[in-house]
């Protein structure tokens, strides 16, 4: 009895589906767009209230109803 199984090369990896993104192709992103976040959370919550990097007033009231929006402290 002989076997009728033909060789075949080795499986490429399935591509991924219609759509689909790979991870390794979204993480440089994601990681962009989670530093742009905080800069602007920390510009928000921090910057001319508990802590300045700029003289002035200028950023403070350019946020502020967003500050109180999210209910950090402001004044
Ligand atoms: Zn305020």
């Amino acid at each position: 009895m002989t076997s009728r199984v033909a060789a075949r090369p080795l499986a490429a990896p399935a591509p991924a589906p219609a759509g689909a993104i790979p991870l390794a192709e979204i993480a440089p992103w994601a990681v962009f767009a989670a530093i742009v976040a905080l800069i602007l959370l920390y510009f928000v919550s921090t910057e001319q209230g508990a802590f300045a990097l700029f003289k002035g007033m200028y950023v403070h009231e350019f946020v502020h109803d967003g500050r109180h929006l999210l209910g950090f402290p402001c004044h």
